[in-house]
């Protein structure tokens, strides 16, 4: 037999990386101490007290039986008691906060609600993917939005032409950024939320880096600024944060008729995050702040460390302090994809090709730092020694 599959699998991209994994894998056979540095993935266990509840919570029975759909009131609380102390964003836990299975299973499904076939739906490039292939998979159509050095790897709106202006239902956006590691002003929102209102468009912000900073300026919620709760809904995650990208916790929140309206794809889709990882992640939000203060402290050095390195072997990574990714142009003469096959070749470390998360990060790479603290010092120490 023969299944044919179905357009919205055949349209997806099609798998980038394929090649350096071979390369990979090449390189350990032959022996050879690979240090991976592809994958955004923090190496930081999750806080101990956050394990302990997870233990207890899975031994009563009562967290046994089907969750809530829009998840625990009491997961909700915490959301928006951690909105409260975090952003100074005043939420109302029944109308305003969702609990997501981690930000992506939201970000993939929003569209879902509010796509049409035909309907536009804007996403930046260089990206994560998911902003694409949940709009391909609602039927709508992407419709590429480059972030340019030039412009801090911002979305020019203005250059998005009018009739397809007319046509979007949805502009995504992510700052503090994955890939470029650019954040965004509170004048971009400020612009972006006029713009999205004069045009009617729903603005979708994944927030999932909102806490990896290690400078002064803190990153904002797009919700801090005026009129965003009557545009825009907000992704964030417990996955970045607090180490728990295994978990599967996250949240949307903002204006409550799109957080309704994802709440309602939900409902018809799955039945919720476990109880007793909700309790968990209640415990994750009540964290001191002290803890991520340590998080911070570990992503700072890497960072010092690996920018360091690639000055030395002569490359210009761009300057941030935020997100726990180094995102460098490769030089002259090389494409995205090379570039990071020479690094494999000569150094053993594997970084991303830009060219993966879009066309417009061809002509860059990008490096993470969640490898322990010792293993990216040796990449760096090898980065270095590129000639
Ligand atoms: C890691 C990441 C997320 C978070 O994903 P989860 O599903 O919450 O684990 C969301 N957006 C971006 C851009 C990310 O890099």
């Amino acid at each position: 037999m023969a299944f044919d599959l179905a357009d919205r699998i055949k349209v997806l991209p099609p798998y980038l990386f394929a090649e350096l994994d071979r390369k990979k894998q090449e390189k350990i056979d032959q022996g050879v101490d690979v240090i991976d540095l592809g994958v955004g993935d923090p190496d930081l266990p999750t806080p101990e007290p956050v394990v302990e509840a997870l233990k207890r919570a899975a031994e009563r029975p009562e967290n046994h039986r089907y969750p809530s759909y829009v998840g625990m009131r009491s997961f909700r609380e915490a959301v928006a008691g951690w909105y409260k102390r975090r952003f100074d964003i005043t939420l109302d836990p029944d109308r305003e906060v969702i609990a997501l299975i981690g930000s992506k299973e939201g970000i993939a499904h929003f569209p879902l609600a509010f796509v049409n076939p035909g309907d536009v739906v804007l996403c930046p490039d260089p990206a994560y993917p998911v902003y694409r292939i949940g709009t391909i998979f609602a039927g709508g159509e992407p419709y590429t939005v480059p972030l340019k050095e030039e412009n801090d790897f911002l979305p020019d709106l203005g250059s998005i032409p009018q009739e397809v202006v007319e046509r979007a239902k949805i502009i995504w956006i992510n700052y503090p950024n994955n890939p470029t590691s650019a954040d965004a002003t509170e004048d971009f929102y400020r612009d972006l939320i006029r713009w999205a209102k004069k045009h009617n468009i729903i603005v979708a912000s994944d927030n999932a880096y909102s806490e990896i900073y290690t400078g002064e300026r803190r990153p904002l919620s797009i919700l801090q600024v005026d009129g965003a709760r009557e545009v825009a809904i907000e992704f964030h995650s417990l996955s970045k944060t607090f180490n728990m990208t295994g978990w599967r916790i996250g949240m949307a929140v903002g204006n409550e008729d799109l957080v309704r309206a994802l709440g309602k794809v939900k409902t018809n889709i799955d039945s919720g995050q476990f109880n007793a990882v909700q309790e968990a992640g209640i415990v994750a939000l009540n964290l001191p702040e002290s803890e991520l203060d340590k998080l911070r402290a570990v992503y700072r050095e890497r960072r010092k460390v690996m920018t360091e390195a690639l000055k030395s072997a002569g490359l210009s990574p761009v300057e941030s302090d935020v997100t726990f990714y180094v995102w460098t142009r490769v030089p002259d003469g090389y494409t995205s994809a090379e570039f990071v096959g020479r690094i494999l070749d000569e150094a053993g470390v594997v970084c991303t090709p830009g060219a993966g998360f879009g066309e417009a990060g061809e002509g860059y790479f990008r490096i993470s730092l969640t490898v322990p603290t010792e293993r990216l010092i040796e990449a760096a120490k090898r980065i270095e020694n590129l000639r």
